[in-house]
C-alpha cells in the first residue's frame, strides 16, 4: 500500500487530472475493443474467401485428373473396338473348326473387354458432370460471397479509419492532460490501468469501492473522505475517493445530482 502525505487541495487536485485522463483511457480502451471486433470480422469474411477458393482450385485440379482419365479410356475403348473389328474380318477367311471356336472366344473375351471399357468411360463422364457442377456451385457462392463482402469490407476498413483517427485525437487531449499530471501518482494511475484494462480511480458508493463492490471500513472511509494522502482499495487496489467533496464540484466526477441541487440553489 503506498501512501503519500499530501495537503487535501493538492491530493483532490491531482485525482482530477488523473480522471481526466482516466476517461480518455476508457473512451480509447472501448475504441481498441472496437477495432479488434471489426478486424476479427474483416478476418473471417477473407477467411471465408480464402476457403472457397482453395475448394474451387481442388475442384479444378479434379477436374482436370478426370478429364486426363476420360482421354486415356477413350483411348483404350477405340483400341479394343478395332481389335473386335479385326477379329470379325478374320472370322470370315475361317476354315477349320477349331480355329474358328478359339477365335470366337477370343471375340467374347474383347466384348467383356469392350462393355467394361464402355462403363468405365460412362463413369468417368458421370463424374465429371458431377465435379462440374460442384465447381459451378463454388464459383457462384465465391462470387456472391466476394460482392457482399466487398461492400462490408469497405465498411469495415472505413469505420477502422473513422476508429484510428478517433484515437489519434484522444491520444493528444491525453498528451495535455499527462503534462499537467503529478508524475508519481500518474506512474501508480498508469500501472494499475495496464494491470486492470478497467478504471482504477474510482469513488466511494454505500460505503463500498466501486471497481470490486466490497465493503470498506468507516476508517478507510473516512480516510478517503479527508483527502489528506492516496488512499488504496484494499482488496482491488484501486485509488479511493469521495464525491461529496466540494473541490471535485463541478467537474466531471463531481455526481449530477449534487450539481443539479446547487444549481436550483443559485436560482433561488
Ligand atoms: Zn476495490
Amino acid at each position: 500500500m503506498t501512501q503519500k502525505q499530501e495537503n487535501k487541495s493538492s491530493i483532490l487536485d491531482i485525482l482530477t487530472v488523473i480522471l481526466g485522463i482516466q476517461e480518455l483511457d476508457m473512451q480509447m480502451i472501448q475504441l481498441m475493443r472496437l477495432k479488434k471486433d471489426r478486424e476479427k470480422e474483416l478476418d473471417s469474411i477473407n477467411n471465408l474467401k480464402k476457403k472457397l477458393m482453395k475448394q474451387q482450385a481442388t475442384k479444378d485440379e479434379e477436374i482436370f485428373r478426370l478429364k486426363t482419365a476420360l482421354r486415356l479410356s477413350e483411348g483404350d475403348l477405340a483400341e479394343t473396338q478395332e481389335k473386335i473389328k479385326k477379329l470379325e474380318q478374320k472370322q470370315s477367311t475361317i476354315k477349320k473348326v477349331e480355329e474358328f471356336n478359339a477365335l470366337s472366344q477370343e471375340m467374347a473375351q474383347a466384348d467383356r473387354e469392350r462393355n467394361s471399357r464402355e462403363k468405365n468411360l460412362s463413369d468417368l463422364y458421370d463424374k465429371l458432370a458431377e465435379e462440374e457442377d460442384s465447381l459451378k456451385t463454388i464459383k457462384e457462392s465465391l462470387k456472391t460471397t466476394s460482392e457482399s463482402s466487398l461492400i462490408l469490407e469497405q465498411e469495415i476498413i472505413e469505420r477502422l479509419k473513422k476508429l484510428n483517427e478517433e484515437g489519434k485525437v484522444l491520444l493528444v487531449r491525453r498528451e495535455k492532460l499527462v503534462k499537467d499530471a503529478d508524475p508519481e501518482i500518474f506512474g501508480i494511475y498508469e500501472r494499475l490501468l495496464k494491470n486492470k484494462k478497467d478504471r482504477v480511480v474510482v469513488p466511494i458508493e454505500n460505503r463500498c469501492c466501486s471497481g470490486c463492490h466490497i465493503t470498506l471500513t468507516a476508517q478507510d472511509e473516512n480516510l478517503v473522505r479527508k483527502a489528506e494522502r492516496l488512499v488504496f482499495c484494499e482488496h482491488c487496489s484501486r485509488i479511493l475517493y469521495w464525491v461529496q467533496s466540494e473541490e471535485l464540484e463541478g467537474t466531471t466526477i463531481a455526481p449530477v445530482r449534487q450539481r443539479r441541487r446547487r444549481t436550483r440553489g443559485a436560482v433561488t
